[in-house]
């Protein structure tokens, strides 16, 4: 959408743009059908129809049925509704129930797995590879079914990659689907785009049991050029339609009467239009995929049908042109529209990050001049000189670790030092932002330009009218006179003061401290400290100290397909839900470097832009590991090492971990891990709410960085009173009372078998 906007701007400049994203028929719809809307109007007839569509239309839809696809269906069997998506939509709503699985083969249509969550659904999405042109083996399909397998949903030909499976290959899908309980949705909108030789077959055809089990999805938008129509339909079992039915008929009602006539026109007049179109856009396929060839790096199966070639672009990944420096197929898909002024989709849309949408729903010429342009503007694309790489923009700060904080100063000292505070910010040093975290606007006051830097990274932005108060105020102060580095908290007022610091984990961590106050003194949500992901649509979090290897079990974890990452140090809950709600407020992940260690796959995605403290030279080493084996980076002359100090950080944008689909802001937590190195008991432990409380209660004591236990292991708490301590635990113990939790024990297991326990309590 990003890129189809960008697009859309550029043309509107006059730009010459080669436009391969569009998911239309470029030729226009043939008359008959535009005169049959016409003289609907004409006659006026275009009053409400029966929700499911007119009888005439249904009856010829399934004469089309019967006659093309060899499927029977009576009229009750079939819904009319605004656009294929709708018909896909309504079905999904009608099948789906909460924590029902839908096996999406990857790459998908963009809407699929959205439309799966939107009804409760966890979307299980199935790597199909380009070895087997994007089609699924029974094999695979099979071992992706779980209990909890409702549906399949099956696109043929595809979207985006043009593949369609062969008669044979749907009924040994068939096969698997035949001794389970599950659904097929089978998506045909492209069924008349089919260039080979096979004939287009729908898996409901390849037996009866299959006919029962499948609900087959089609419409007049891309086989008659009908896409600003909005109408498509679906047929299926009886009690399947009529929930479909029920959803649209409080929903829509009918799809709009006019273009039920048009679509009326479509099926029962003359059938040459799609047939050109098929042929049209074979020549072009070919075309096409020639061109392809020709470009060096880029791999392109042959697609069987629609208009869209899907070749893989990861071989210039990594590569930049004059300081553009491509990482994925968005990067890639930008650096295309303003380099080469062609719009194509980043694969990642569709679910596989290696590769574009090219869609050739243009004419020839365009296409011709368009792949020109892409082939120009990838061959600029080299290698980049190490030395660009090692651009690292890095802050020292004075104070490297927490400073120490006065949490219960008096309103009267508050405005005493916010009078002191405010003396200090100048005209040229001074900067104010407000940040929104979880609803709480809290504005910074700052003469460090530095923190300033960091924070507006960090959160996302709020908007503050002009007779507006922030919720919390937060001064971050240098250079004062006569000062040690100390933090002072005023709950009262919402106030926080750091002094002569200009460490951004220090800000950072009394912004949390001051919105957990907020919250759990009537704002209604309290904070955990704790890593937090989604499984299969089910959120939980992993509590811990240091030192319990969190962070390699978590990030690990993430490279499981299934997990959607969700926070990585701190969130807050709400509990007006069925389950507890939680969100992360932060735009960006702060994270220590030294995670490289045990994840080096994140090293790659820091932002070298927004880093602090990171080492660089050898003799500031804290651990002179790799000194010892004459192995140190910097020795040999690169000028930084993430690992070597426990007090660097760097920013880390969470989408470049694996994409705007792997990455959530909101979540409702099923299940809490307590991890601990607990001597001889089991790996792991089932907690009720009372031993977890006890547990988070009594911090941990063998977590080495604190002087003293950390309860509930959140250094991000501003009060340790008795008072305070048991707020938590009320909070504390809604959360427990509402999902499952288990005790983690580190000792006894490697890394490994840890994240297979997890998972296992996951399922
Ligand atoms: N299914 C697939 C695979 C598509 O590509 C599209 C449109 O791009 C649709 C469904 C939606 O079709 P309609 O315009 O009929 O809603």
């Amino acid at each position: 959408m990003k890129i189809a906007a960008r697009a859309l701007a550029m043309k509107a400049e006059g730009i010459d743009l080669i436009d391969f994203s569009v998911g239309e028929p470029d030729i226009p719809a043939p008359e008959n059908i535009k005169l049959a809307a016409i003289e609907s109007i004409n006659k006026d007839i275009i009053k409400y129809t029966a929700n499911v569509g007119l009888p005439s239309l249904r009856k010829a839809i399934a004469e089309k049925l019967k006659n093309e696809n060899g499927l029977e269906y009576s009229p009750e069997q079939i819904i009319v509704s605004n656009g294929g998506k709708q018909a896909i939509f309504n079905v999904i709503m009608a099948l789906i129930e909460e924590g029902d699985e839908v096996i999406i083969p990857a790459p998908f249509y963009v809407s699929y797995p959205e439309m799966v969550r939107i009804a409760g659904g966890s979307p299980v999405i199935l790597n199909a590879k380009e070895t087997n042109d994007f089609k699924v083996t029974p094999e695979e399909l099979s071992a992706a079914i779980t209990p909890k397998t409702k549906a399949l949903l099956l696109c043929s030909p595809s979207n985006p990659t043009g593949c369609c499976y062969t008669k044979e290959e749907l009924s040994a899908l068939g096969k698997v689907i035949e001794n389970e309980d599950i659904y097929v949705i089978s998506d045909e909108i492209y069924e008349k785009l089919l260039f080979e030789d096979f004939p287009f077959a729908s898996i409901a055809s390849v037996s009866e049991k299959m006919k029962l089990k499948t609900i087959v999805v089609n419409g007049v938008s891309k086989a008659y050029s009908m896409t600003g129509w909005r109408l498509g339909y679906a047929a299926g079992p009886a009690n399947v339609i009529e929930g479909a039915a029920r959803i649209q008929s409080h929903n829509t009602s009918n799809a709009s009467t006019v273009s039920q006539y048009a679509a009326l026109e479509a099926l029962t007049g003359p059938q040459d239009f799609p047939r050109m179109l098929r042929d049209t856009y074979r020549k072009r396929r070919d075309l096409i995929v020639e061109k392809l060839k020709g470009i060096p790096g880029i791999t392109c199966s042959k697609p069987t049908g629609a208009f869209y070639v899907f070749p893989n672009v990861s071989s210039y990944f990594g590569k930049e042109y004059q300081g553009t420096f491509i990482r994925n197929s968005y990067g890639l898909a930008h650096y295309l529209l303003s380099e080469a002024k062609v719009a194509v989709v980043p694969g990642e849309a569709f679910g596989n990050d290696n590769y574009i949408r090219i869609s050739y729903s243009t004419a020839e010429e365009n296409i011709i001049e368009g792949i020109k342009r892409i082939a120009e503007a990838l061959e600029k694309l080299q290698t980049p000189e190490k030395v660009k790489i090692f651009q690292l923009s890095n802050t020292k700060t004075a104070t490297k670790r927490q400073v120490e904080l006065e949490s219960s100063i008096t309103r009267e000292q508050r405005d005493a030092l916010a009078a002191e505070a405010e003396a200090y910010l100048k005209n040229k040093n001074y900067f104010v932002w407000n940040a929104h975290i979880n609803g709480v606007v809290v504005q910074l006051r700052t003469n460090i330009p530095h923190l300033y830097d960091f924070w507006v990274e960090n959160w996302y932005p709020a908007q503050l009218g002009r007779n507006e108060k922030p919720g919390g105020i937060i001064y971050a102060i240098d250079g004062v006179v006569g000062r040690e580095a100390l933090a002072f908290y005023n709950s009262e007022t919402k106030t926080g003061l750091l002094f002569n610091t200009d460490f951004y984990g220090s800000l950072r961590s009394l912004a949390f401290g001051l919105v957990t106050d907020f919250g759990e003194n009537g704002g209604d949500f309290h904070g955990i400290r704790g890593m937090s992901a989604v499984c299969r649509g089910k959120g939980f979090v992993m509590i811990g100290p240091r030192g319990t290897r969190k962070t390699d079990i978590f990030y690990g974890l993430l490279n499981d397909l299934s997990f959607t990452l969700h926070s990585s140090d701190m969130i807050y809950v709400k509990y007006n839900k069925k389950y507890p709600a939680a969100v992360n407020p932060e735009r960006k992940i702060y994270i220590p470097t030294n995670v490289s260690a045990v994840v080096p796959k994140l090293t790659e995605m820091f932002d070298l832009s927004k880093c602090e403290n990171v080492v660089d030279k050898s003799t500031e080493c804290e651990t002179r590991k790799c000194r010892e084996t004459n192995d140190c980076r910097m020795d040999k002359g690169i000028p930084y090492c993430f690992k070597a100090s426990a007090d660097s950080y760097a920013m880390l944008d969470p989408y470049w971990i694996g994409g705007m689909h792997r990455h959530v802001k909101t979540m409702d937590i099923r299940t809490v891990f307590i991890l601990q190195s607990e001597g001889n008991s089991p790996v792991v432990s089932t907690l009720n709410a009372e031993e977890a409380i006890a547990i988070l209660e009594r911090g941990f004591p063998a977590d080495t960085l604190a002087s003293q236990p950390v309860p509930f292991y959140n250094n991000h708490l501003l009060f340790n009173t008795q008072e305070r301590i048991g707020l938590q635990k009320e909070y504390y113990t809604k959360l427990f009372s509402k999902t499952n939790c288990y005790a983690i024990n580190i000792a006894q297991a490697e890394v490994e078998e840890l994240r297979e326990k997890i998972i296992e309590c996951l399922k």
